[in-house]
């Protein structure tokens, strides 16, 4: 029998959320021999883990001591991008009148709805990650809160699960900030902002992240009065200083307020106000707020493992992995989160892969092989693939950088949308070290060039590549011919003349 965990606010969907991911009355199995893969963590990365063994034909067994789908489906992906949705239309009607609609009567939010839509498709997507689906697969779960007894064995709800190889997929989750008075003051993380069923009127959000601005955006359109604040001069992972201009005036036009580059003093309660004072420009200021989101990175799950007794080292980012993802107990590996830094749902599901073939298969495949592409699910959105043009050069690459504006496409125009997309290539070549695109769509688009980077595809392929008309992806095409023009260097221009010229 497992503890009952329940998601706030109780609803029907949440009890449906629970049902299937953390089922009150699940009696775990009695573990029958050594296990060929030992999951701990039933997120992102041990999910595709276990189900990928099981499929195989492996013996497994899946610990979990939370809700399965980790924070991808419970506090991360499913519950913002549901809620960015509901943005989005929001964004869209304030926009009506430049796309010749007059609403006549009101126009209004109703937050309340927007949280129960987004706990309803929660709560729909959560059977396919329920225990029941897994016991079905064959796969041994465990519901509970386990440790390491040894280096090949795992002690869960008093069972003794023996393994030859685990993998440790315990994730992560809201890293604090040590602001005097903030732990007194109170404030919500990734989690605590899903629970909400009232809209706050002032929001403060600490970290200009990704998590930090998709929030900021949708709460921003939701009627709440948002203040991002960050130490760095940095949003949402860019550094491009154009890229960060347009998203800065895309997130100020909802009437975000930013103070970037701002040192946070201290926080305080006075009644039922939050009080935040800090520095920005060399001048002391505060802003009042009725909630605080912080948003200010990711702590890796490891506390409580007993890794020690396994032989597995940790350091702060997390448990320590090699390139083929094996810890320091070479029969334990390390996928998603807790183990790599780039924490998407994505590459915890391609760390899980790695893992299936290194651990059963002996397989020799390396974290460091995979292109990684991201996206912030901001209106208009931010997606990169590979390496931004500073990184290159800071690596010792020279670049060039090719720029096409969406207002250069037919289809942006159409759309009256902005953004741009940047393709970074190896100066004098099409070879595409990297891509950022700022664009409705961009995290749609981002792809074309992850798949062009993982076949070793240049520009001049992109350029000769038809794309639909009228498309925003076009911007990809139109990047790659900007590339194609700078063949026509004068000698070539020169001897087409002549060519013409003879041919007329
Ligand atoms: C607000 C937010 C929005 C996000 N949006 C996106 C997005 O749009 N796209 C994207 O790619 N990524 C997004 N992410 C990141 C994504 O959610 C994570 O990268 C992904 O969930 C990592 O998967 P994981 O399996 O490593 O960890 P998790 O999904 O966190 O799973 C780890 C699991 O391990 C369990 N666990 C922890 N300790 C133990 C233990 N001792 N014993 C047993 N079980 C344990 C946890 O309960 C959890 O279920 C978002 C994250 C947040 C917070």
């Amino acid at each position: 029998m497992t503890t009952e965990i329940k998601v706030a606010p109780y609803d029907q969907h949440n009890q449906t959320l629970v049902k299937n991911a953390h089922p009150p009355d699940w009696q775990n199995p009695q573990p029958n021999g050594r296990y060929n893969l030992l999951v701990i963590g039933g997120g992102s990365a041990g999910l595709v883990a276990a189900v990928g063994a099981a499929g195989l034909g492996a013996k497994v067994a899946l610990v979990e001591k939370h809700l399965l789908g980790g924070d991808c489906l419970n506090a991360g992906c499913v519950p913002s991008k549901a809620i960015l949705r509901s943005a989005k239309a929001i964004g869209d009607i304030r926009r009506a009148a430049d796309l010749g609609i007059t609403i006549n009567g009101d126009v209004s939010v109703d937050f309340a709805a927007v949280m129960e839509r987004m706990r309803r498709i929660r709560a729909d997507i959560s059977y396919h990650d329920s225990a029941q689906r897994f016991k079905d697969l064959g796969i041994d779960l465990y519901l509970g809160d386990g440790h390491f007894a040894g280096a090949a064995c795992f002690e869960v709800d008093g069972r003794s699960l023996t393994f030859s190889k685990a993998v440790i997929a315990t994730g992560s989750r809201a890293a604090a900030i040590p602001i005097p008075g903030l732990t007194e003051t109170g404030y919500i993380t990734n989690e605590g902002v899903f629970e909400l069923t009232q809209l706050p009127q002032r929001l403060a959000i600490i970290g200009a992240g990704p998590i930090g601005l998709e929030m900021a955006q949708a709460f921003a359109r939701f009627g709440s009065q948002v203040t991002v604040f960050d130490i760095l001069p940095v949003m949402g992972g860019l550094r491009d200083p154009e890229g960060l201009a347009l998203i800065r005036a895309a997130l100020e036009a909802d009437d975000i307020q930013f103070y970037l580059e701002s040192q946070t003093q201290k926080i305080e309660r006075v009644g039922v106000e939050k009080i935040i004072t800090f520095t920005h420009q060399g001048q002391s200021k505060s802003v009042t707020a009725d909630e605080i989101l912080l948003a200010v990175g990711r702590r890796p799950n490891v506390e409580g493992l007993n890794l020690e007794a396994a032989g597995v080292e940790v350091s702060k980012k997390g448990v320590v992995v090699n390139d083929r993802l094996q810890t320091t107990n070479p029969n334990i590996y390390g996928a998603g989160d807790v183990a790599i830094p780039a924490q998407f749902t994505h590459t915890a599901d391609a760390t899980a892969r790695i893992v299936l073939q290194n651990a059963l298969f002996m397989g020799r495949k390396k974290y460091s092989d995979l292109i990684i592409p991201w996206t912030v699910y901001t209106d208009p959105e931010i997606a990169h693939v590979g390496l931004f043009g500073y990184e290159a050069e800071e690596r010792g690459t020279s670049v060039d950088t090719f720029t096409t504006h969406v207002q250069e496409t037919d289809r942006g125009r159409t759309d009256s949308e902005e953004g741009f997309a940047k393709i970074y290539v190896k100066k004098g070549s099409d070879k595409i070290l990297g891509a950022t695109i700022i664009a409705r769509h961009a995290g749609e688009m981002i792809s074309e060039i992850t798949t062009a980077i993982m076949a070793g595809t240049g520009l001049s392929t992109l350029s000769q590549t038809i794309h639909p008309y009228p498309t925003q992806a076009e911007i990809i095409k139109k990047t790659a011919d900007a590339w194609n023009r700078t063949r026509l260097t004068p000698t070539v221009a020169k001897l087409f003349d002549k060519w013409l010229s003879w041919r007329r």
